[in-house]
């Protein structure tokens, strides 16, 4: 009998499991609680995918020989309890795709920083002409690339989430960034099963493969030896260390293996020390790749940055406007504040996933000449940020945020949107509140 495969969530991820599970012949079903975007209707209409929205018709998923879950529905959700229960295989969309390529995998995860670092790997990969995929939180799904595209390269952004239904997946480069915490809610509030969620990008690499990580985040050098790794190490770290394969010297970034090169930190397109550590993540990928020197310089240095992630919008009257809208932890911000070279004024709040401002009081006191707190409920904000002597305050649109630092900055100083919190309380996504941001900066 034909294996019978149903997909829950019929997003990006979602769509694209289907189109390829339907490519390969199986029974195909998609099945999502809330309301399917147009533009997936049509596309599962077109391929003759049977769907369904609104609901999750029980007696059209238990009999599922496996399901394709999307990252976003939680695992104590009752349906995938009865799944379980039952014995029903449960994998994400990555690991369904990966069975039907040979492509070469390079996967990125950690806290913070995957989708700057794997936006920049693939614009060197593209840059030194190789055929290569986008995938994972960003672009097209893997599943979709698979089916209808046939690229030699992946470069692959994952979440935890995404990791945690990924079994015999196998990368060819790993790239662990930092670990923070982060999505705790979705971990049993527990960091190690955190920490395990993104160590499993690194389960079933062999000794051909390779695995990038940063050498000094201190979650990373107390767990390393917990994972049997059989891929050969490429850590990088902010100053020279024994073994390391990227490292910085008198202001310039040197990359010692495979092959060793060197180039001026000044050259580099991203900058703050956080983009320091995604060029070399990128830098020794591609050297790992066997990319030409020549070409990974180049490709680190005109890069034209993520919107979003410290993306300059404008200088008004000496102002200039920062939008880090995808700052939506308190780490993320630590290292916006860090890059800032000039006084700033930080526009911050949202949904608070239970942060810890602490991380950065420190900086804030160094760097900030004003605060602007923007959130339904920005209690929290006040009562921890009122003793530091600035100027606050309270706003609860964007416009009235952007009002705010327009009226509190001076000449030479800098706005910075880098909330350390989820957007929805207030808006649709970071998205959208990067994007208000910067409309509402250019009608200044
Ligand atoms: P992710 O995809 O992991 O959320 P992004 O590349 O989208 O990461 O960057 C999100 C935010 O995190 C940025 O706005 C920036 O402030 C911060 N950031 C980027 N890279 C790093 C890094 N390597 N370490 C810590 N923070 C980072």
């Amino acid at each position: 009998m034909t294996k019978r495969i149903v997909i829950l969530g019929a997003g990006e991820s979602g769509t694209g499991a289907a189109v390829l599970a339907k490519k390969q012949g199986f029974d195909t079903f998609v099945s999502d609680m809330s309301f399917i975007k147009d533009k997936y209707k049509n596309l599962l209409n077109e391929k003759n995918i049977p769907w369904e929205e609104g609901k999750h018709t029980e007696e059209q998923i238990l009999n599922a020989d496996e399901i394709i879950k999307s990252p976003g529905i939680p695992n104590n959700a009752p349906l995938i309890q009865k799944l379980k229960a039952q014995g029903t295989p449960i994998i994400s969309e990555i690991e369904f795709a990966g069975r039907y390529t040979n492509a070469k995998m390079i996967c990125v995860t950690g806290s913070n920083g995957k989708t700057t670092t794997t936006s920049l790997i693939y614009h060197i990969f593209k840059k030194a002409g190789l055929n290569v995929g986008l995938a994972g939180n960003i672009g097209k799904s893997l599943a979709y690339q698979v089916a209808e595209c046939n690229y030699d390269y992946y470069i692959i952004e994952l979440s935890s989430f995404q990791l945690d239904n990924m079994y015999k997946f196998h990368a060819n480069i790993a790239v662990l960034m930092n670990i923070t915490p982060d999505h705790l809610d979705r971990y049993d509030y527990q960091m190690q099963n955190y920490i395990d969620a993104k160590f499993r990008i690194i389960q079933n690499q062999t000794d051909n493969d390779a695995f990038i990580f940063w050498n000094d985040d201190p979650v990373i050098q107390k767990e390393l030896h917990k994972y049997g790794m059989h891929g050969h190490y490429y850590p990088f770290a902010e100053e020279k260390e024994d073994g390391v394969a990227a490292f910085t010297e008198n202001d310039k970034i040197y990359f010692t293996q495979p092959i060793a090169f060197n180039m001026e930190e000044e050259e580099l397109a991203l900058t703050g020390t956080h983009n320091l550590f995604n060029s070399m993540a990128a830098g020794i990928s591609a050297n790992i790749a066997g990319i030409r020197k020549a070409c990974i310089r180049e490709a680190l240095s005109d890069f034209k940055g993520v919107e979003h992630r410290l993306e300059k919008v404008a200088r008004v009257r000496g102002v200039d406007y920062i939008n880090d809208s995808k700052a939506t932890n308190v780490n993320s911000c630590w290292y916006a504040l860090k890059s800032m070279k000039t006084k700033t004024i930080l526009i911050l709040g949202g949904k608070d996933k239970g942060n810890d401002y602490n991380e950065i009081a420190d900086l804030v006191r160094e760097k900030c000449v004003g605060l602007i707190f923007l959130g339904l409920h920005n209690e929290k904000l006040h009562d921890f940020f009122k003793g530091f002597g600035l100027p606050i305050a309270d706003t609860k649109s964007m416009k009235d945020a952007v009002d705010a630092a327009y009226k509190m900055a001076k000449n030479g100083e800098t706005v910075l949107l880098s909330p350390c919190c989820a957007s929805f309380d207030l808006f649709k996504s970071y998205e959208d509140r990067g994007n208000q941001f910067k409309q509402y900066v250019n009608e200044l």
